[in-house]
């Protein structure tokens, strides 16, 4: 072997090893030297095997018989310069085997020169890359692809996305997003199987597609989402808007239609939400996702089945809810709550207790009212922190309560929602409550409304009565507006019914709540429970309410929810006159 050979070995083997040299030379990378003028010369067992060609087909042959025929001529020459300048090449091309078949391989060119530095040879060392190109690839389709429908994925939907977005600027014409969510998929799922669930989604792709024109874009975001982007509508708004109304059309008869899946015959339908976009507006692709999701959403509120297109007042309700929402949490984390307190009495106009109904103190001292915060609350779980918090601060004042004369009897009450109640260590945080503040658990009262209580019944009577057995009370609030039966009445803890106050408001002119009114007083009493009556507002109310039967009475009549010391001030006033039983004047 000559020592320019050795030289060139891939792993630099030296020069006065021979035998080494040789073994390397016949490795697992095709090896092949020419000499200055190009012509092969020598060429190692894996060139063989890799090319298909013999030693003696290719010695004396130049490299070009290796030729794919898929680079452009450029290619080349700047190859050689590449050489010529650095001594060196390296880099991915296609060759063609012997069999004509095209591949890629990895590619190294060297240039070796002699003492006086004139090129002997060039020495080529290549690595057949079809394998690793072929996991490159897979790799790519699921990088990109959607595995079972082998639609594009939201990813390469975005790039898709941002693409469309940029060249529509230089266009009048209208684009158009739209979003698509099958209306009872996991509900199918749920009962016929992921199997049949996977069936169905590759059936609704395909419906997809052969629903669109070429060059239209159908992608699934995951789950049974889907997203079709379409481009070159009409540049008129009005026009565009319905160009897709007929294709949102034809995509719902579209998926409408029944389907096979496996022994099972299934019906299925979409709702789909669609927004326009024109002159790259908005710029985010997902932006316009949002509005296609929207749209979407409006769709199934709508009644499923159909399309809505985005409507930008909608957009502005959701952004004051997140608004709303991170406001919301703000709240929580600097403590910008606040209990106010509002009287309960009896006949005799007598302070028996109070409800606790939480106020939020924004920064600017506004007072926010929780009539319009608590139901997001309640959906976005806030409520359990701010539940807890209530909790703690009603022990709190009962405690302080205690101490404060004429105030040790009051009975106090908190509002306890749905997702506070049905937490499984509800009880346990009650009870340590009670325990860490010292009060007494009979003087705590938690209102709960018939939704709770409905709710998983045995796991609320077993948390009613582990809390009724220390003396806490229960109440059930906005009595009237739910369904109760007597049936499941009966088998509740509780101590109160709590007339709703939309029964009480029109107490006096309306026959048909006296009889409600009536029938609520009549059921307590079969049960052996208190009532009383929310949102008492004028002396006539209060004496109809105690004809009817009922003796304790809550509302603007006596007092405003109000903060603790006008409370106090309020009831050891009351107690301090002579003539307090006589209950308040109508303020
Ligand atoms: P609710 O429990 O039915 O509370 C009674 C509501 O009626 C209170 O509204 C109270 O201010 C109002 N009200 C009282 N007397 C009268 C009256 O004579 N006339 C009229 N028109 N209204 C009267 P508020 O304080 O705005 O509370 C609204 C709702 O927010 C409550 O209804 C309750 O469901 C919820 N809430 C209040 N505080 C809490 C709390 O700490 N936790 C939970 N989970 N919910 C709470
Ligand atoms: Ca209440
Ligand atoms: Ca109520």
């Amino acid at each position: 072997m000559s020592p320019s050979l050795s030289a060139c070995a891939p792993t630099h083997v030296a020069v006065h090893n021979p035998c080494v040299a040789a073994t390397v030379f016949e490795a697992a990378q095709g090896m092949m030297v020419t000499d200055a003028r190009g012509r092969i010369v020598r060429v190692n067992q894996a060139f063989v095997r890799i090319t298909g060609y013999s030693s003696e087909e290719v010695v004396g042959q130049t490299p070009r018989l290796l030729s794919s025929g898929r680079h452009v001529p450029d290619f080349y020459a700047v190859m050689w310069a590449a050489i010529a300048r650095d001594g060196i090449w390296e880099g991915e091309i296609w060759n063609r085997r012997k069999n004509g078949e095209v591949y890629p391989e990895h590619l190294s060119i060297t240039a070796v020169r002699d003492d006086d530095g004139e090129i002997t040879n060039y020495v080529a060392a290549l690595t057949d890359i079809t394998l690793s190109k072929a996991a490159n690839d897979e790799i790519r389709s699921l990088a990109f692809y959607d595995p079972l429908t082998r639609l594009p994925n939201r990813r390469l939907l975005l790039d898709r996305l941002r693409q469309v977005l940029a060249a529509s600027s230089q266009h009048d014409r209208y684009c158009a997003l739209m979003f698509i969510d099958l209306d009872n998929f996991k509900t199918l799922n749920d009962t016929l199987g992921h199997n049949v669930g996977d069936l169905l989604l590759s059936q609704v792709a395909e419906r997809l597609q052969s629903s669109l024109r070429k060059g239209d874009t159908v992608a699934r975001l995951g789950g049974d989402e889907f997203v079709v982007l379409v481009e070159g509508l009409s540049s008129g708004a009005l026009e565009a808007a319905a160009e897709v109304e007929s294709l949102g059309a034809k995509i719902l008869a579209a998926l409408n239609r029944p389907y096979e899946l496996g022994t099972h015959h299934c019906r299925s339908t979409p709702s789909i939400g669609a927004t326009l976009f024109h002159n790259g507006e908005p710029p985010q692709p997902d932006d316009l996702l949002m509005q296609a999701d929207i749209a979407m959403y409006q769709a199934k509120q709508a009644g499923r089945n159909g399309m809505r297109f985005f409507d930008r007042r909608m957009q502005d309700r959701i952004s004051e809810r997140a608004q709303l929402e991170s406001d919301l949490r703000h709240a929580i984390e600097c403590r910008q709550f606040a209990l106010y307190y509002q009287v309960q009495v009896d006949q005799h106009g007598k302070a028996r207790g109070a409800e606790a109904l939480i106020r939020w103190i924004r920064s600017d001292g506004a007072t926010v009212s929780p009539a319009s915060f608590i139901s997001l609350a309640e959906e976005t779980g806030l409520i359990l922190s701010i539940g807890s918090w209530v909790l703690e601060t009603a022990c709190a004042q009962l405690a302080a309560w205690q101490a404060a004369p004429g105030m040790a009897h009051l009975v106090l009450a908190i509002n306890v929602s749905a997702q506070q109640f049905h937490q499984p260590d509800f009880g346990r945080e009650v009870r340590m409550a009670v325990d860490r503040h010292g009060i007494d658990p009979r003087l705590l009262k938690l209102e709960l409304t018939e939704g709770v209580l409905l709710d998983k019944i045995e796991d609320t009577i077993a948390c009613m009565q582990e809390l009724k057995a220390i003396g806490v009370r229960f109440s059930l609030d906005d009595f009237g507006t739910g369904y109760s039966s007597l049936q499941y009445l009966k088998r509740l803890p509780l101590s109160q019914l709590k007339i709703d106050q939309s029964f009480v408001r029109d107490l006096a002119s309306d026959s048909s709540d006296q009889v409600i009114v009536r029938t609520i007083i009549a059921m307590a009493r079969s049960l052996q429970l208190d009532v009383i009556a929310e949102g008492v507002e004028t002396q006539a109310q209060r004496a109809l309410l105690e004809e009817l039967g009922c003796r304790r009475y809550q509302g603007y009549l006596y007092s405003r929810p109000v903060p603790e010391p006008q409370l106090r001030a309020l009831i050891t006033g009351w107690s301090d006159q002579p003539s307090a039983s006589a209950g308040p004047k109508n303020s």
